[in-house]
């Protein structure tokens, strides 16, 4: 089952960074499979500007590298390769300075769309989005792709957003969280609202609780000295956790349109309560007989920041006071897995004697691997030996059942997006700084109390902290497998 692709209008693709670590395993890779599938044609042009003082052809030798290593493709079709490395260009520039923003702006076409993605630190964010207006090389149609971090706390993003709205309009601003790429991630959408079956049970009075999982078998991975500065909570829980939380709790917009949704994600992340501090675990992984621990990993013997993150949160509105929602995320864990769980409540009654055992429904959304969804449903046990109930998994894996290959990576699907001029898988401005606004208070209370983080086994489900949270309340985490 292959869905149809329509090629979009061609366009100017400006990859500042275009030398740098995300472009050359995500970004470049991802274009070439677009440019495989049709998506994009030999009108657009992409042109990779850096600090490095490369020619053209170094740039198309780093490109098919690139292809090679990160594409997944296992046998490349060299006449798409060549034709695909024809429309790349490659300028020297400095975010910092003035040299080569005129070469640039030579090779910018005056019809077509212009995206400039800027694949660099965020502390030239600004730099960038006030050259390209003193050198002129924004019209209408002209669109910027802005990386994660997003700022660092409030404060931060506040600023950055007030730098690019100095010189950008929201509407051509386009803010990646990669996780709302996921092909799952926007399937969420098509089973809530596409679906008569899910959305009349989709509250507090059917569903016990909420479980979202991000795991992670690797450390830190040479980006150490970012990574301690950040920790989990900034990495991974303002951000992308925050936006699967926004997905699955979020009332129904309007419309698929880019502000219904994002004005609906937002309300979800406003109407959170602060977390209390009890319901808040944080851990660091120590060593396993290959690999060194976490701090060792940052070359920071003393530091505190954390490598996981677990904590029960509350959702103020009609639809779900009472029904809590539990993350959970981290490095080194026992799997890379990522999932939400959505568990139901036990039957009103149970009609059964009490050997029979009583089983809760639940619909997991599996972002990895093997993408797909299982639903929980609770059958009579097979045989003549009375009345024994057992949970089956209803399973479906999209890979089996659209075929291989189908799932493009998020980036593609993004950077297609940006060329359409459609915002609704990007975060707006305020979504943001909502979302620091609610993680902030945490970060500073471990910060006023010297909160040191749990301890954790590399190779396990975190802290045992982390398992006691759950406990508590009578609930029990799903294996990370
Ligand atoms: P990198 O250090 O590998 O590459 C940085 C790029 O910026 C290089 O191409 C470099 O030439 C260019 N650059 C640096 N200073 C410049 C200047 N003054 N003028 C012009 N170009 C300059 O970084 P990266 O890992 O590719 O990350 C880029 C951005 O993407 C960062 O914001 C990072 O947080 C974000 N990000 C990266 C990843 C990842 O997996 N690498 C994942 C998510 C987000």
């Amino acid at each position: 089952m292959v869905s149809r692709v329509i090629p979009v209008d061609a366009f100017d693709l400006v990859i500042f960074g275009g030398t740098g670590d995300l472009a050359k395993r995500k970004i470049l890779p991802g274009l070439f499979r677009r440019f495989c599938d049709g998506q994009i044609t030999t009108e657009s042009r992409i042109i990779g500007a850096a600090r490095a003082d490369l020619t053209r052809e170094n740039f198309q030798q780093l490109v098919s590298e690139s292809i090679d290593e990160f594409s997944g493709i296992s046998r490349v079709d060299e006449k798409l390769r060549k034709s695909f490395l024809e429309i790349l260009s490659y300028v020297t520039v400095d975010a910092m300075g003035d040299s080569g923003w005129n070469d640039l702006k030579g090779l910018m076409r005056e019809k077509a769309v212009r995206a400039f993605y800027f694949s660099v630190s965020p502390s030239l964010f600004g730099d960038l989005a006030s050259r390209l207006k003193q050198f002129e090389l924004t019209h209408s149609e002209s669109r910027i792709v802005v990386e994660k971090p997003f700022g660092h706390d409030s404060k931060t993003a506040k600023a950055l957003n007030a730098v690019l709205a100095e010189y950008f309009d929201e509407s051509q601003i386009y803010r990646i969280d990669h996780y709302l790429g996921k092909e799952t991630v926007q399937n969420l959408m098509a089973v809530r609202f596409g679906n008569m079956l899910f959305e009349p049970l989709w509250n507090s009075q059917y569903i016990d609780h909420i479980q979202i999982t991000v795991a992670e078998t690797v450390g830190v991975e040479g980006r150490g000295g970012y990574y301690d500065q950040s920790g989990a909570m900034r990495d991974m829980v303002q951000n992308h956790l925050m936006q699967l939380l926004c997905l699955i709790a979020m009332e129904p917009p309007a419309r698929f349109e880019p502000d219904s949704v994002r004005d609906e994600k937002l309300k979800v992340i406003r109407a959170l309560e602060p977390v209390d501090w009890h319901h808040v675990v944080r851990g660091q992984y120590g060593p396993t007989d290959t690999r060194p621990d976490y701090r060792t990993a940052v070359d920071n013997p003393r530091s505190t920041t954390e490598s996981f993150v677990a904590l029960k949160a509350h959702i103020s509105n009609w639809r779900w006071a009472g029904t809590p929602f539990y993350l959970r995320t981290g490095k080194k864990l026992r799997a890379q897995s990522s999932e939400i769980a959505v568990v139901f409540k036990d039957t009103p009654h149970s009609i059964f004697d009490e050997d029979a055992g009583r089983h809760r429904n639940a619909l997991i959304i599996r972002l990895q691997p093997n993408e797909g969804m299982t639903l929980d449903v609770t059958i009579k046990e097979p045989g003549p030996g009375g009345m024994r109930l057992m949970d089956v998994p209803l399973d479906m894996s999209f890979a089996e059942t659209l075929g291989d290959n189908q799932v493009p990576d998020a980036y593609e699907r993004l950077i297609m997006d940006v060329i359409r001029g459609n915002q609704t898988l990007f975060m707006r401005g305020d979504e943001v700084e909502a979302a620091w606004a609610w993680t902030d208070p945490i970060i500073y209370n471990w910060r006023a109390r010297n909160d040191v983080p749990k301890p954790y086994d590399a190779g396990s489900a975190g802290p045992e902290d982390s398992l006691m949270l759950m406990h508590r309340d009578g609930r029990r985490w799903r294996e990370i497998r």
